[in-house]
C-alpha cells in the first residue's frame, strides 16, 4: 500500500515536470527573433512584416554595395525578439552609387564652402532699417530677424545643410547626396545670440523665440534634415547675462552648438604685446574649460580679422602660448571674411586661416550673401552622401591634397 503511493506521487511529480516543460517551450517559441534583412528585396521584406505583424516603414538612399531595391539596414537590430506592431524601417537602396549618379548629382567634395559670419540678430523689420536690405548698421555687420529667417530659408531651399565648423576643420562632413555644407558663425557673444527670457516650469531656460538661438531652433523644427547647428565665439562676458551665462553655455553644447574663442576682451592682436596676446587666448580657453570642461572647440575667431597677416609676430599666440602656467592651443583661427572657403580636401585648405562670407546685404555687390552664393553655384561642393569617400569630377585631382579617405573620380 505504501509502495503504491510512493509511485503515484512520483507519476505525479513527474506530469507536472512535463506541463512545466511543455509551457515553457510553448511560450518560449513565442519569442520570434528580428531576422538579418539585409540583402533581401523589398517584396520579401515586405511579406515579413506581415507575417510578423512589424510595422514597416520603408526609406530609399543609393548605395555603393547592394543593389537596386534590397535592404541596405534596417532600424531594429537582428536577434531583436520581435512584438506585435514593432516599427521597423528598412533602408532599401535605390540603385548603386556610380558615375552616372555622381553625374546627375554633380557631385563635387572638392568644391568650396560658405562659412558665414554673423554677429548681433536684431529683432525688426528689415524694412523699418536705415540700411540696405537685412542690414542693422552701415557695413551690415549686424542683421534683422526677419533677414536670418530668409538667410536660413534661402540656404535650405539652395540645397544647403548645415555641418559644425569642427566637421569642416577636421573633414568630417556628413550630408546628403547631392546636398552642399554651410557653416554658420557668431562672433561676439552678444545677448541677441541667446537670450533668456526667464525658466519654463521645469527649470529649463526660456529662449527669446526671435533671437539668434530661438530662430535656429524653429528652423530645427521646420527642417528636420537641414542639421541646425553653429559656433558661437564669445569673449569674457560670454553671453551678457550674468544670471544665465553659465547655463546658456551648457545648454548650447548640449544641444548640438559649439562655443569658441573670441578673445578675453576683443584684443587686436595687430596692436598688442605678446603676453597681452597670450592672456587674452588663454583667458578664454581657461574659462571655457572651467564652465563646460572639453565640451568647446579649441578654434578661435581673431576680433577684427587681426592680424589680417599670418607673418606678423603675434599670429602664433592666436595659435599657441601660454597662459596661467598652461598652455593652450588653437585648432584653426577665423578671419573676417568676405568669401567661401575652399574644400577642406583642397591642396590650399589652411585651417589656420579661414575666410569667412559677412552675412550682409550689397545689392549683389562687395561679396554680400547675393554675390557670394552666385559665385558659389558653380564652384560648391556637393556630396555623395558618403562621408568615408572624397568623390571629385576628372580633371580635378591635382587641387586633391593628401586624404586618408578613398577618393573616387568620375
Ligand atoms: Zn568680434
Amino acid at each position: 500500500m505504501k509502495k503504491l503511493k510512493f509511485k503515484n506521487i512520483i507519476i505525479s511529480l513527474l506530469i507536472i515536470a512535463l506541463i512545466i516543460i511543455l509551457v515553457f517551450t510553448m511560450t518560449k517559441n513565442k519569442d520570434k527573433k528580428l531576422e538579418d534583412l539585409t540583402n533581401k528585396t523589398l517584396n520579401e521584406v515586405k511579406e515579413y512584416a506581415k507575417d510578423n505583424k512589424l510595422d514597416l516603414d520603408v526609406k530609399y538612399e543609393y548605395n555603393k554595395k547592394i543593389e537596386k531595391d534590397k535592404v541596405i539596414s534596417q532600424s531594429i537590430e537582428k536577434d531583436t525578439i520581435i512584438k506585435n506592431d514593432d516599427k521597423l524601417t528598412v533602408v532599401v537602396s535605390k540603385g548603386k552609387l556610380d558615375n552616372k549618379v555622381y553625374s546627375e548629382y554633380k557631385v563635387n567634395e572638392l568644391g568650396n564652402v560658405p562659412i558665414m559670419m554673423y554677429h548681433r540678430i536684431i529683432d525688426m523689420k528689415s524694412s523699418d532699417t536705415k540700411y540696405t536690405g537685412g542690414n542693422v548698421d552701415v557695413d551690415g555687420y549686424n542683421r534683422t530677424s526677419e533677414a536670418f529667417r530668409s538667410d536660413l530659408e534661402f540656404y535650405y531651399k539652395e540645397g544647403y545643410r548645415m555641418i559644425r565648423l569642427i566637421d569642416y576643420v577636421n573633414g568630417d562632413i556628413d550630408v546628403d547626396l547631392g546636398k552642399s555644407p554651410i557653416v554658420l558663425t557668431f562672433d561676439d557673444g552678444d545677448e541677441s545670440n541667446f537670450k533668456v527670457i526667464g525658466k519654463n516650469s521645469d527649470g529649463s531656460l526660456k529662449i527669446d523665440p526671435n533671437c539668434a538661438v530661438g530662430i535656429l531652433e524653429e528652423f530645427k523644427n521646420k527642417y528636420k534634415d537641414f542639421n541646425v547647428t553653429a559656433t558661437f565665439f564669445v569673449m569674457d562676458g560670454l553671453f551678457g547675462q550674468d544670471e544665465y551665462n553659465e547655463d546658456i553655455l551648457k545648454w548650447l553644447v548640449n544641444h548640438g552648438y559649439d562655443i569658441g574663442n573670441h578673445t578675453k576682451t576683443h584684443v587686436n592682436f595687430k596692436t598688442a604685446t605678446s603676453s597681452s596676446s597670450q592672456e587674452e587666448v588663454g583667458y578664454i580657453y581657461e574659462k571655457l574649460e572651467s564652465i563646460i570642461p572639453g565640451k568647446y572647440v579649441n578654434i578661435i575667431a581673431l576680433p577684427y580679422g587681426s592680424p589680417g597677416d599670418k607673418s606678423h609676430p603675434n599670429f602664433k599666440y592666436a595659435l599657441n602660448g601660454t597662459y596661467n602656467g598652461k598652455e593652450y592651443n588653437s585648432i584653426s583661427a577665423l578671419r573676417v571674411g568676405w568669401m567661401s572657403e575652399v574644400s577642406p580636401f583642397n591642396k590650399n585648405f589652411d585651417k589656420t586661416f579661414l575666410k569667412r562670407i559677412r552675412a550682409y546685404d550689397n545689392n549683389g555687390k562687395e561679396f554680400d550673401i547675393k554675390m557670394s552664393f552666385d559665385n558659389l553655384k558653380e564652384t560648391k561642393y556637393i556630396s555623395d552622401g558618403d562621408k568615408d569617400t572624397v568623390v571629385i569630377p576628372k580633371g580635378k585631382e591635382e587641387n586633391l591634397n593628401d586624404t586618408k579617405k578613398e577618393v573616387i573620380t568620375y
